[in-house]
């Protein structure tokens, strides 16, 4: 079976096309500068054969042509009619409280999508120009929304209400809905595999660190906790977003600085986090190099992040009350060693312990990358995060189920 996984943005289109017989990526590709002029990357895994090519694209209609053309070429194709693939997957970012698990494609859970744009008014509209991209060239493949805030849906009231006026909160559907869900649930069913108890008894803190970063904590295979909120702003800092903050800064700002209230969030999510503090670059690598040139905002910023992973481990090893294993997972997560090392350094009261040497090797390690001190209580993994075969896998669920 042959399932097309794609995740549209607001100028781009990214897709992989699965063989979910052997779950293996037969091709792959990126439409970007949607609604600009268009460009399409197209690699056949298969043949190794990559194909660059300038297309017109007004709309997403015209990438998912050129996505589906690339896909059938001869040259550079994989497939050899359209009624090879079985279904289309769909990356959502935002399901609200409307969507809370992977869904078939319905007039109605348009409707409930289109609810989501109050939500998550960036990524949505592109969602929604996604699916009618495909509907319009595939007007009879099955199509299945893939939700990243479903994974969070377990998370307890208690956790998930922010305390204000409950009535408030309710009309606009403020609460945690968090965000990676996706990737959280990926690495967290890895690593559930790499310990010698049953799923309904792990207790998993997952660090999804990236541009955007998230931590979640997964008790018994289920979400009771995450850092993201009500959008992707709050938690830990980010590449240049601030994370979570005393909320009386945005009207002390907005009065003392004259940032304008519509502006305070756009500041919010680009001018703070790594790039606010050091001055420097929301890119970590880009951190680094400051650091070693001795640049002491860049070092505060550094020291901010992993202080803040930190914490995070700390109260959610509390809200489990323990935890059997620490995940590290996206661009920092899988990339840094000093992250992972200084982020869980002085943690012996909780049976967390990082060996050095693993650690510094853990990309040459294979599954399980276990980068732990032999013997010690918490196991702390590796684990490249892969959201494309999540949904993949959840696009053949949902069409199995029908
Ligand atoms: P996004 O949230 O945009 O998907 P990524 O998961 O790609 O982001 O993560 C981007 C971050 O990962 C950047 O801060 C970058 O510095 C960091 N990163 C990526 N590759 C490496 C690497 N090889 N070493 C250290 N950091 C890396």
């Amino acid at each position: 079976m042959f399932i097309l996984v794609v995740n549209a943005g607001s100028s781009s289109l990214k897709y992989q096309l699965f063989d979910m017989d052997k779950e293996e990526v037969l091709a792959k590709g990126l439409c970007e500068r949607i609604a600009i002029d268009g460009k399409l990357t197209h690699t056949n895994l298969l043949t190794g054969e990559k194909l660059t090519k300038e297309v017109d694209m007004p709309s997403h209609n015209e990438a998912t042509r050129a996505m589906i053309d690339a896909l059938l070429d001869e040259k550079y194709g994989v497939i050899k009619d359209m009624s090879d693939i079985s279904a289309i997957g769909h990356r959502v970012v935002q399901g609200g409280p409307w969507i809370t698990k992977p869904t078939l494609v319905t007039d109605e859970a348009i409707e409930d999508l289109k609810k989501c744009v109050v939500l998550a008014p960036l990524h949505t509209p592109p969602h929604l120009q996604g699916i009618e991209g495909c509907k319009a060239v595939m007007p009879n493949t099955p199509m299945v929304l893939v939700i990243d805030t479903s994974f969070h849906a377990t998370i307890p009231d208690y956790a998930s209400t922010f305390p204000i006026d409950i009535n408030v909160a309710r009309k606009h559907y403020i609460k945690r809905y968090g965000a990676h869900g996706t990737s959280h649930r990926f690495v967290a069913q890895e690593c559930a595999k790499y310990l010698d108890k049953p799923v309904e008894e792990t207790k998993i803190i997952t660090c999804h660190l990236g541009n955007g970063s998230s931590i979640s904590a997964v008790k018994g295979g289920k979400v009771v906790d995450t850092s993201m909120g009500f959008t992707p702003l709050d938690g830990i800092i980010m590449g240049s977003r601030c994370g979570a903050i005393d909320p009386a800064i945005v009207p002390y700002l907005i009065e003392r600085e004259n940032i304008p209230a519509d502006k305070i969030g756009d500041w919010m999510n680009k001018k703070c986090g790594l790039l606010g503090v050091s001055g420097v670059s929301s890119d970590l690598r880009d951190v680094h190099a400051a650091i070693a040139q001795g640049n002491e905002d860049a070092k505060l910023a550094y020291e901010i992040l992993v202080y803040g992973i930190k914490k995070f481990i700390g109260s959610y090893s509390a809200a489990m009350n323990g935890v059997d294993a620490i995940v590290f997972t996206a661009g920092i997560g899988e990339n840094d060693e000093d992250v992972r090392f200084d982020s869980l350094k002085d943690m012996d009261y909780l049976g967390v312990k990082v060996d050095a040497e693993k650690n510094k090797n853990a990309r040459s390690i294979p599954a399980p990358c276990d980068i732990s001190v032999d013997g010690t209580p918490v196991r702390v993994f590796v684990i490249p995060t892969n959201e494309e075969l999540v949904i993949a896998r959840d696009t053949k669920a949902v069409l199995e189920a029908q």
